[in-house]
């Protein structure tokens, strides 16, 4: 497969690298080597390598920041493509319809929003993904989600072609879309649909959530954000909070002792360890509230890096 891979990145200019340590590019700062890694900056490359991957039943994963992600110590025995920085413009439409090509940050995007006084994204300014991602994750913090502001977005489906689909068939509920029920497509644009507001408001608004952010959240340490979903009528880190868990540890990693909903790479975490901390905080918080948790970080590549 390396070779097939070679001419084909040397066609498109892609630069392709081998035995990357996902470590270096996820948030958690967790995981091992990917066996190839491309940077991509054109839906044509896209398209030709997922065909490529298809014909060969090889594996790809499509990655954004890495923020939402826990990558296996073994690391991953496929191809990541990685959604580069000229991956990443922004433009409007009209005056209320923002389309921002999947790399994009929401940092860039709600900035952006921002710039032009639309409301709408305040909410999700602060969330250290891409809009690829936060697309694919339903992402949404303060009140605020994707699900309110998307209407459409275009994908590269398996076969390399490129598809739309409307607000109403991305099926977004918490912490899932459609992209999650069909993995193996690749978001290329979002378009969402913003308000006029005050600049001045939308500009305190998130400053007030990144404040929020930086206070509550332990930021100093690696992690991939909240750890486990919210189960339906509670909150996973009041439940881990109220069952003495804050600073479990098992080797590197820890239940933040800041915010419970947080697991953190205390000191060189491997992914075993996540692993067996997030096992043992949800039986213990089963065994003690009822409450069944789910992780919510995106497993990359299994025992064997598979
Ligand atoms: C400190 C911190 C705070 C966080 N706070 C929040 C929060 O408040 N709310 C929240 O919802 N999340 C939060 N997160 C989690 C994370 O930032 C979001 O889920 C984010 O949307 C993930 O985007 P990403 O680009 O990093 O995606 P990645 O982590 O790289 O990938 C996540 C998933 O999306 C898929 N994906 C990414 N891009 C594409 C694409 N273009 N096409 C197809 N699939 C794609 C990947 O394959 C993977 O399955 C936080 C994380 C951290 C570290």
């Amino acid at each position: 497969m390396r070779e097939k891979l070679r001419k084909l990145c040397d066609t498109y200019g892609v630069e392709l690298l081998e035995n990357v340590p996902l470590s270096e590019h996820t948030t958690f700062r967790i995981g091992g080597t990917a066996d190839f890694w491309a940077e991509i900056n054109s839906s044509s490359t896209i398209s030709a390598l997922v065909r490529l991957c298809r014909e060969n039943a090889y594996p790809y994963f499509v990655l954004g920041r890495g923020s939402n992600i826990l990558a296996s110590d073994a690391g991953y025995r496929g191809i990541i493509l990685h959604l580069g920085n000229q991956f990443a413009n922004i433009g409007f439409k009209d005056a209320h319809t923002m389309t921002c090509e999947a790399g994009a940050t929401l940092v860039k995007a709600a900035k952006t929003a921002e710039k032009f006084s639309q409301t709408g994204m305040e909410g999700l300014s602060g969330i250290p993904g891409t809009i690829g991602g936060a697309l694919y994750m339903n992402a949404g913090a303060y009140g605020y989600e994707m699900s309110q502001i998307v209407s459409s977005c275009t994908y590269m489906d398996e076969n390399g072609e490129i598809k739309q689909l409307r607000a109403s068939d991305l099926a977004l509920s918490y912490r899932q879309s459609w992209f999650t029920l069909h993995p193996g497509n690749v978001i290329l644009t979002v378009t969402v649909k913003l308000q006029d507001g005050d600049r001045a408001e939308i500009s305190e608004k998130m400053r007030d959530f990144l404040k929020r952010r930086n206070d509550k959240q332990p930021l100093d340490f690696p992690s991939a954000g909240s750890t486990f979903k919210r189960p339906e009528g509670n909150y996973a880190s009041a439940l881990i909070d109220q069952c003495g868990l804050k600073g479990y540890t098992v080797g590197g990693a820890q239940v933040s002792e800041k915010h419970a909903g947080f697991v953190i790479n205390r000191e060189g975490a491997t992914c075993a360890d996540v692993m067996q901390l997030c096992a043992d905080v949800k039986r213990i918080v089963q065994e003690k509230t009822g409450y069944i948790l789910e992780m919510e970080p995106i497993i990359l590549g299994d025992s064997a890096g598979k």
